[in-house]
């Protein structure tokens, strides 16, 4: 038999098998989908790669017969397992461009399963785009207009054009694995300003043959949103594809509408907080400008991806690590929860950046935030925070603000209705800090600890939060002896009315 005869023998008793290569999220580790890869399983020859006849299925033009295949195998098996939110990427070769009418033997095949198109990424090269210009840009656009989404496969393999890029709206551009191979300073910096020019023209980024850690996580820290190659798996047959699938959770379609407006922001640029289109200054290409996304859901904030110059910048005002943050934030009690929250939510509510300058532990900075997606009660939120060294004058009144509590030993906020206290200023050294106490229990701690025994059941009395409100009117002031070192002194102690069912709780210093 000649290759032809045993080509469409092979295909009729299938032996042309599609193997499974998961393609991973950087940024949650979940499974995002799969590349179909073909593998000719002969039983007398044993397994033929793709290597060895693509080529020849080409010359013959008989290999959009294998291209439709594969998707029809893709789309069986998406019928026969449960993976109704999973995507499936194609490859097509540029002699489908030109061969049979593929839009329509496409969605005939699609129908037939009844599997909807975003089930479908499209592959296709660049030496695609390069022949048969006008029928090549129809069909694309025809594609594009069925709802496909199309993929750039092998960028930066052998004739990169950039026209390609100007002239064609990619979905995802797959960087070619070459790039990746020597792993060295200069092609690190080509392939992060390969993905900051993706970035600038809004196309996902998707890195191929992914095979150490290191390459992982260089790729993350510069925002490549998919990864592909031996390091998660090779292509994989059905069986042990389904296999994979059972041992690594994969994402829900909600998901990854939520991550792929993730991937507009433009981790590289000076201002990563400036969207996708209109980066013109992103020239600078240090991944150097502090972010940190945060996922707000149904209350409760957690950071799925914060950079080193980040985390650098939050070690400024007191903070190791984003951790820290999420614990603090989430905790009804800590002080700067309010304010935090606040504009979480104003920032969900309003569009374009929402920025803050706040004062913590002397340093002035400045926090701001953007609006990415939401799904529900779930929202993503990019964030940079600047340290401001700046000499400009309302800095400096906020910052040496601090000096006017000087009078205080101590100034807190509180409120009685969230039992909640806010510690703003403290210079008297007592033994704990109660800033980030229940109100109730700061109370009865101050009063063993801080206040001498005789004064402890007047102050309680004082304090007390049942009849706290009829009390005061503008102020309740009284003199107690408390601590201060080892030893007591007369404080003025006094209870201010602020709005909003909040106090002012000062300790005068003389
Ligand atoms: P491709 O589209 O660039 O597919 C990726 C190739 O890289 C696959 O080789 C895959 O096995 C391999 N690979 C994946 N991860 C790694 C890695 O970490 N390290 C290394 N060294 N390699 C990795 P494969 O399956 O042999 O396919 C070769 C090429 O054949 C494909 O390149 C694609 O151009 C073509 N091809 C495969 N199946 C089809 C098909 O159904 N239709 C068409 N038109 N072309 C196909
Ligand atoms: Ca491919
Ligand atoms: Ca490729």
């Amino acid at each position: 038999m000649d290759f032809v005869n045993r080509f469409e023998d092979a295909l009729n008793k299938g032996y042309i098998k599609t193997y499974f290569q998961p393609l991973t999220r950087t940024i949650t580790g979940k499974v995002c989908g799969a590349e179909a890869l073909a593998r000719w399983e002969d039983p007398q020859r044993g397994l033929i790669p793709p290597g060895e006849f693509i080529g020849l299925l080409e010359k013959y033009r008989l290999i959009h017969k294998l291209d439709l295949a594969m998707l029809e195998n893709v789309c069986r098996f998406y019928r026969e397992n449960d993976c109704k939110d999973m995507t499936f990427s194609i490859n097509l070769s540029r002699i489908d461009f030109i061969e049979a009418d593929m839009l329509q033997e496409i969605t005939k095949i699609l129908s037939k399963y009844d599997v909807p198109v975003n089930t479908i990424n499209l592959e296709i090269t660049e030496s695609t785009m390069l022949i048969n210009r006008d029928n090549t840009l129809r069909l694309f656009k025809q594609l594009k207009d069925a709802g496909f989404s199309v993929w750039l496969d092998d960028f930066g393999s052998g004739y990169s054009s950039l026209n390609v890029l100007k002239d064609y709206r990619f979905d995802v551009m797959k960087i070619d694995m070459s790039l990746l191979q020597q792993f060295d300073e200069c092609s690190r910096k080509i392939i992060s300003s390969i993905i900051n020019m993706a970035k600038a023209l809004g196309i996902h980024t998707l890195s191929e043959g992914v095979e150490t850690k290191e390459q992982l996580t260089y790729l993350r820290s510069i925002g490549c949103e998919i990864v592909q190659g031996y390091y998660f798996s090779k292509p994989l047959c059905e069986a042990d594809f389904l296999g994979y699938l059972a041992q690594h959770p994969s994402e829900s379609a909600s998901e990854r509408d939520f991550w792929n407006d993730a991937g507009k922001v433009n981790f590289l640029s000076g201002d990563p907080l400036m969207s996708s289109g209109d980066s013109a200054n992103s020239n600078e290409m240090l991944n150097t400008a502090p972010l940190a996304l945060i996922e707000y859901n149904n209350g409760v904030i957690t950071y799925p991806y914060v950079n080193a110059a980040y985390i650098k910048e939050i070690s400024k005002i007191g903070y190791n690590s984003a951790k820290q943050i999420e614990h603090d934030v989430n905790d009804e009690q800590y002080a700067y929860r309010d304010q935090f929250m606040r504009q979480i939510k104003t920032t969900i509510h309003r569009s374009g950046v929402q920025r803050s300058d706040n004062i913590m532990n002397g340093v002035v900075y400045a926090f701001s935030t953007k609006l990415l997606a939401s799904a529900g009660e779930r929202h993503l939120i990019a964030t940079t925070v600047h340290v401001i060294e700046s000499e400009r004058s309302d800095y400096l009144i906020l910052k040496y603000s601090q000096s006017l509590y000087a009078t205080y030993d101590l100034v807190t906020e509180i409120s009685p209705d969230k039992d909640n206290a806010m510690q703003i200023y403290s210079n008297a050294g007592f033994s704990k800090v109660y800033g980030k106490v229940s109100l109730r229990k700061g109370i009865t701690e101050f009063a063993d600890n801080e206040v001498h025994p005789d004064d402890r059941d007047r102050y309680l009395t004082f304090f007390d939060l049942a009849t706290l409100k009829e009390r005061v009117v503008q102020f309740i002031q009284e003199p107690f002896m408390v601590r201060i070192g080892d030893d007591y002194a007369l404080k003025n102690i006094r209870i201010s009315k602020l709005e909003n069912g909040k106090y002012l709780y000062t300790i005068q210093s003389y």
